[in-house]
């Protein structure tokens, strides 16, 4: 049975109509015409196609894509981030019940929906590499011999790597691993709270030469672009074209919270880091375009956020035991001023 978050959101889907939880991909097509949205339509259609799918419903007898959130563990509290994604942000935040997770049963009833006839295995976390169900889900995957027929993807925030996960990644017909980054090492420290920017680099390089050695593996950094990294966005691109020259790297406009949006920033400021940007890169970089553009809009006024960014951050920063101030003094000076 549909909940009526989902009834409401199909019903302005079909009368054309955007819903708010949809701004980020809104915003993005009408600046760059393209999104998340337009690509994974097109993506869609072309697999289900390419598998024999005709659209019409008695054609489908089994999942050809499994898309599985199993739960909202994570060992980050990414600043931008909240308890419905991350169960150290419950924690933080004192929740009674941090931890969200699908029942034992559901994980078994997702083993038996996998066929040889499963083309692509999606799974999101919090954060996969540190979920018992998910590496169970691989390890099951693995020995069942599944992997040769699937597109397993998945997005990690580099911290760790399981010996069961590295394993199987290079034996999926196809992986895609998005691993989120946010800055050169202090920047992603902070904001990314408590990675440690030494195992970040170095899971990154074993990615990065699995990547190479096996064209079966396609992986990308994922940045979320916000106030507390675009000052810097250039030294870690520089960073990146050095580290793993040529890898692509996904460029995501933060839109919610809007208080660690880059337009909380003034318009010269973000002038000025345009002109920093606006350069060729050695890394193969998407939604390039769409931050630059950002960047240049003058029509959007975020003050009203201020004292909430302060209050907000600075509970975060506390309870961390970290300051703003003292591990980003410009990001702080500006957004003090
Ligand atoms: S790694 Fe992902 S899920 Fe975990 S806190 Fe950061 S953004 Fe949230």
């Amino acid at each position: 049975m549909l909940s009526d978050y989902n009834l409401h959101l199909r019903t302005l889907m079909l009368n054309g109509e955007w819903h708010p939880d949809c701004n980020r991909c809104q915003s993005e097509e009408a600046l760059t015409k393209t999104s998340k949205r337009t690509q994974s339509n097109n993506s869609f259609k072309q697999k289900a196609i390419n598998a024999g799918y005709t659209f019409e419903l008695n054609s489908v007898n089994a999942p050809l894509f499994l898309d599985i959130r199993p739960s909202n563990k994570c060992n980050l509290k990414c600043k931008m981030c909240n308890s419905t994604s991350s169960s150290l942000i419950g924690i933080e935040e004192q929740q009674k019940d941090p931890l969200i997770t699908l029942e034992h049963t559901a994980i078994e009833e997702i083993k038996r929906n996998i066929t040889c006839n499963t083309t692509e295995l999606y799974i999101l976390g919090g954060e996969t590499t540190v979920m018992d169900e998910v590496l169970d889900l691989i390890e099951y995957v693995d020995k069942n011999n599944y992997t040769e027929n699937l597109h397993f993807r998945t997005n990690i925030n580099g911290t760790v790597l399981p010996d069961v996960f590295l394993s199987a990644i290079t034996k999926f017909k196809m992986t895609s691993i998005a691993v989120s980054i946010d800055g050169y090492d202090e920047v992603n420290n902070y904001i990314r709270y408590p990675s440690k920017w030494s195992k970040i680099e170095q899971n990154l390089s074993t990615l990065y030469q699995l990547a190479l050695e096996n064209i079966s593996i396609n992986l990308r950094v994922c940045v979320t672009v916000q106030s507390l990294n675009i000052l810097s966005l250039d030294k870690f691109l520089s960073w990146l074209e050095q580290f793993t020259p040529g890898i692509k790297v996904e460029l995501l406009l933060l839109t919610e919270p809007k208080e660690f949006s880059i337009y909380m920033l003034p318009f010269a400021v973000r002038e000025r880091i345009h002109q920093s940007l606006n350069r060729d890169y050695n890394l193969q970089l998407y939604r390039f375009k769409h931050i630059l553009a950002a960047l240049l809009k003058d029509n959007v006024d975020y003050s009203q956020y201020k004292n909430s960014f302060w209050t907000k951050s600075n509970r975060q920063d506390n309870y961390r035991g970290v300051s703003l101030e003292q591990t980003l003094p410009e990001v702080y000076k500006i957004l003090k001023s």
